[in-house]
């Protein structure tokens, strides 16, 4: 990657392309800015070069070139990490070896003593995480239902170190007013940190750092790279300090993303907007079969939802998954074994659509007792829409559901 600018010495976060350099400041859109990269490498090759090598010679035994450890830093990955800037607004963006090791090198930042404030339907592993925290680690964690604005504001006190939100949850699917909770968080604890976790949307659909929030993350095992063939997360922040603090950690425990993974990721960044947009229709045209057909869902696409208005004041898509409820857990059981289309699997933004049912699955790991408390319902199905053939999905959904008795007549059954 050898160039008359040296890769470090460039901003983290490249300026926003504009269509003439020099010219009026308009950004890309975003399908533009997904597939655009400016890559300083020498051959000028299309896709930005993998640097599969652990260690980089120094001239001399005192002159310390740009790379020096994988670790510390690799050129492929510098590469992923400003496109990744650029997309989600963010003035440096980390990749790290997974969504989890995103929340990980997030939480390092805590201290014991510390109080979080968290949601009630959170990603299963983020509770195990922070389970863990709060037994180990000496860190106070409060789980609310963070649709409830006074919910969170009636914890927040002078030991909150951080806010964690998620919008929409999963699997309930529930909608959290971020840029309100951010300013009063702000004003009453001017240090605590507001972080996001955007996985569920993606950059293409909803940018909570756009809201003031401190930290964005996201598992870019889903949407960003977008099938199922990598695990990766990424972090994103606006202030460099906190940068710093943050990539000391990502270099003192190892977890950057490794070259190979970095350069799959970019690909699969490329795509993004395309794979999202279709995912999301698709979603749309399930979820309102579903609703027609009489179920219950969830889904923020849907003005059935008792927070349509509050998501779309944030966000620009609705995403690609969605829950519903059949009333009975071996009926939901029957559903998930009877698709065909639908593979049996956790995990959702991939090309591929999925189901699973939350409480057997990804959620397992809670506590089923905290399951009722945050009235996650047992029978609950998640569907996570890919890009298929929109009637095929439908006709395979439908199949599945008379299968197993969910639908009882025939009329129900014919388009
Ligand atoms: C998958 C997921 C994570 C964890 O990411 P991994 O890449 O699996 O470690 C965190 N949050 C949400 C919302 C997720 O869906």
């Amino acid at each position: 990657m050898s160039s008359s600018v040296p890769s470090s010495l460039l901003p983290p976060s490249p300026a926003p392309s504009t269509p003439r350099p020099g010219g009026p400041q308009r950004r890309y859109k975003l399908e533009t800015e997904v597939v655009y990269t400016e890559s300083p490498d020498q051959y000028r090759s299309s896709s930005v070069p993998i640097y599969q090598t652990a260690t980089f010679k120094q001239a001399s035994g005192s002159e310390m070139g740009e790379y020096d450890y994988t670790r510390s830093g690799n050129p492929t990955r510098t590469q992923l990490e400003r496109h990744l800037a650029k997309i989600m607004n963010a003035s440096r963006v980390l990749a790290v070896a997974s969504g989890m090791s995103a929340m990980d090198v997030i939480a390092r930042l805590l201290r014991p003593g510390d109080e979080v404030i968290a949601g009630d339907d959170l990603y299963g592993g983020t509770n195990r995480l922070l389970k863990y925290l709060s037994t180990n680690g000496g860190i106070i964690v409060h789980h609310v239902d963070t649709t409830s604005i006074s919910a969170v504001t009636e914890k927040l006190n002078d030991k909150t170190a951080m806010v964690l939100l998620e919008s929409p949850t999963n699997p309930l699917i529930k909608i959290c007013d971020i840029p309100t909770i951010t300013r009063l968080v702000k004003d009453t604890v001017p240090n605590a940190i507001v972080a996001v976790d955007n996985t569920m949307l993606s950059p293409i659909a909803q940018n909570p750092l756009d809201f003031g929030v401190d930290i964005v993350y996201e598992s870019a095992t889903k949407f960003l790279s977008g099938h199922h063939d990598l695990m990766a997360g990424v972090i994103a922040v606006n202030d460099e300090k906190l940068a710093e603090k943050l990539f000391f950690t990502v270099n003192a425990t190892g977890c950057g993303l490794a070259p190979f993974d970095c350069w799959l990721l970019l690909r699969g960044v490329k795509t993004l907007a395309i794979r999202y947009e279709k995912a999301q229709n698709n979603a749309q045209i399930v979820a309102e079969y579903l609703e027609g057909a009489g179920f219950k869902v969830r889904y923020p696409g849907l003005e059935s939802h008792p927070q349509y208005d509050l998501h779309w004041s944030m966000a620009r898509g609705a995403g690609a998954v969605l829950s519903f409820e059949t009333g009975s857990v071996d009926v939901s059981e029957r559903i998930v074994e009877s698709a065909r289309l639908w593979g049996i699997s956790v995990s959702f933004g991939c090309v591929n659509s999925l189901i699973s049912m939350p409480c057997k699955m990804s959620h397992a790991s809670i506590d089923p007792k905290v399951r009722a408390e945050r009235a996650l319902p047992e029978d609950l199905i998640r569907l996570c829409v890919g890009i298929e053939n929109a009637s095929d999905l439908v006709e395979d959904l439908k199949h599945a559901l008379f299968q197993a008795g969910a639908l009882k007549t025939d009329s129900e059954l014919s388009c």
